[in-house]
């Protein structure tokens, strides 16, 4: 019998860990599942044929939010033309109200609910063997099924031992180009609303002896970054400590380790342990939502901003660590006026990435139960995101996705970092300034097209002209910020002529291809070849201490030595 396990991802460089864990598990009972991963970004016809293909005699769909309207078609058109299949899915997805799906879905056998490895590896067991030796699907613990059009539901299964789980990443082969996600522990201790962790509170830890052997195995392959999926990983001190320890003490000096924490958990030695690693050894995910105590007082957020701001800027400190942090709009009691709060208060800490998320109302959440109550409307369709509320209309959240467009490219690709920091000082608060400039594209109909790099740039400066911003200053930040990410090949029309300086810059070249004061990384090569290899600017203004006194100041990118943070290339003033 031929079992195949199907995961759709949201994008090529995801991996689904479920899927992979379930297949290891089943693997220890002597089965081989056959895995196959599509992504919601190919065409469904080829979907089709893969799994058409492969031929399974088990089909098991792993849903989630993000692809639930695809394994639902797919699931209704493979049992057209593999009739004989047994169809079966998991997920958090499918899982709540698993009845109504079945009943939604009738070529649909049954649904396993929570964790699926012991679950899985008893249904192929069943269908292997128990089936024909009369045994009945009611022996499974954990699964909703459908026999002769009669729904049944068999106990809860019990949670499982972290211990208990098989290590999914004997090889690597798989996972060329691809994040790996790693889980350490399950569950959360926390209750948060509109979260479907918070149902689940059965905190559970893998055991720190598998933990450091797996950790060992991702270091010794480099594998470039691993992502844990640990709902909140430092809600255990003694954990996370020992984790963050193991990594600091054997970096390969590659691979990236990636964390959702909370941050006012975060205790002075972690921060003191943080502090002392490798810069982008770890990156650190921060959900702070809102920053308005009734909202977090309604969502059971028990969090509190000001100990998120001390722990935020004290990681800050270390210089070291690329902090994201996370804002959902659309929660109760939050308003436009109250939300652009937030999204100040959040900015003000200068995180590397801020992420303007939209609530997200859960089947089975307790958000989902006080919706009504909330006035809270939302998509039909996963990921049912809200439309509005009491509190925020429809009108408004299609700004506030003006604003969530514009921090996407002007914020967070970090292409912009010198101009964005000058134009805050033209706005009355960082939220207006992308307010503005979203009103800006939508006025001139910039949204309906793609931009180039380069044309993010003009559209700023056709915006800082309106705003009767020096103009002469800002492209001078942009050529900055252009040459700190890469060297151009071609430079704007708009950059300075730097012909005046050829002879000067040669010579810089020559002087240092004899005696390396700036370029040591470039000793093995000649002055003609690293003059392209590297780029020197005569900027008209003081750009790097972004100080707007007119000059000349001769500016050296090192593209060897960029920011583990923020990529950007080492820029050091120069002498010509
Ligand atoms: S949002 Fe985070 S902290 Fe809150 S319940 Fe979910 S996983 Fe836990």
């Amino acid at each position: 019998m031929k079992t195949v396990l199907v995961a759709i991802n949201a994008k090529y460089i995801h991996s689904n860990l479920a899927v992979y864990s379930l297949r290891s598990y089943a693997r220890t009972f002597g089965y081989e599942p056959e895995l196959l991963e599509f992504t919601i970004n190919q065409q469904k016809d080829q979907i089709l044929k893969g799994i058409y293909e492969a031929k399974p005699d088990l089909l098991c769909f792993s849903c989630y939010i993000w692809n639930l309207s695809y394994a639902e078609e797919i699931i209704e058109d493979i049992k057209k033309i593999l009739p004989k299949v047994t169809i079966w899915a998991g997920g958090p997805e499918v899982s709540y109200d698993a009845p109504k799906f079945l009943k939604r879905h009738p070529e649909v056998d049954g649904i396993m609910c929570a964790e699926g490895e012991k679950t899985l590896t008893e249904l192929i067991s069943y269908y292997e063997v128990g089936k024909s030796q009369g045994k009945s699907l009611d022996g499974i613990n954990g699964i909703v099924y459908q026999e002769n059009k009669t729904i049944h539901q068999t106990p809860l299964r019990d949670i499982m031992n972290m211990d208990d789980l098989v290590f999914p990443y004997e090889d690597l082969k798989d996972f060329e180009h691809k994040i790996i996600y790693y889980e350490s522990s399950r569950g959360c201790p926390f209750s948060c609303s509109y979260c479907l962790s918070s149902i689940d509170k059965k905190l559970r830890f893998r055991s720190f002896s598998l933990v450091e052997k797996e950790l060992e195995f991702f270091l010794a392959h480099k594998v470039p970054q691993v992502k844990f999926v640990d709902r909140t990983f430092n809600c255990k001190k003694s954990h996370a400590m020992a984790i963050w320890t193991y990594i600091k003490e054997h970096d390969n000096g590659i691979t990236n380790f990636h964390f959702e924490i909370a941050a006012d958990l975060l205790t002075e030695d972690e921060i003191a342990l943080i502090q002392t690693m490798r810069p982008g050894l770890i990156q650190l995910e921060i959900g702070v939502q809102s920053t308005n105590e009734k909202t977090l007082a309604e969502i059971h957020r028990k969090t509190d901003f000001e100990e998120i701001t001390r722990k935020v800027k004290a990681v800050q400190r270390g210089e070291n660590v690329h902090q994201h942090l996370d804002l959902i709009a659309g929660l109760p009691y939050e308003n436009y006026e109250s939300f652009g709060r937030s999204f100040n208060d959040v900015y003000a800490l200068k995180p590397e990435q801020l992420q303007l998320g939209f609530l997200k109302v859960l089947k089975g959440s307790y958000m989902a139960e006080a919706a009504e109550g909330y006035g809270c409307v939302h998509k039909a369709k996963p990921p049912y995101e809200v439309l509005g509320t009491c509190w925020l209309s429809y009108e408004e959240i299609l700004k506030l996705k003006g604003v969530e467009e514009m921090v996407e490219v002007y914020y967070n690709s970090g292409q912009f970092q010198k101009t964005i920091r000058a134009m805050e000082h033209l706005f009355e608060t960082a939220f207006s300034m992308y307010e503005e400039l979203a009103d800006f594209y939508e006025k001139n109909g910039y949204n309906e097209v793609s931009h180039t790099r380069i044309r993010r740039y003009e559209i700023l400066q056709e915006f800082l002209r309106e705003k009767e911003a020096n103009l002469e200053y800002f492209k001078q930040l942009m050529i900055f910020d252009l040459y700190a990410r890469e060297n151009m090949k071609t430079r704007p029309q708009w950059a300075n002529d730097l012909s005046a300086y050829k002879m000067q810059i040669l010579d810089f070249y020559k002087k240092e291809e004899e005696n390396p004061k700036l370029l040591t990384d470039y000793q093995s090569y000649q002055a003609r070849q690293t003059i392209k290899m590297t780029h020197i600017e005569v900027f008209t203004y003081d750009v790097i201490n972004e100080n707007e006194e007119k000059g000349a100041y001769p500016v050296l990118f090192d593209y060897k030595k960029r920011s583990p943070l923020t990529n950007d290339a080492k820029a050091v003033f120069v002498q010509l």
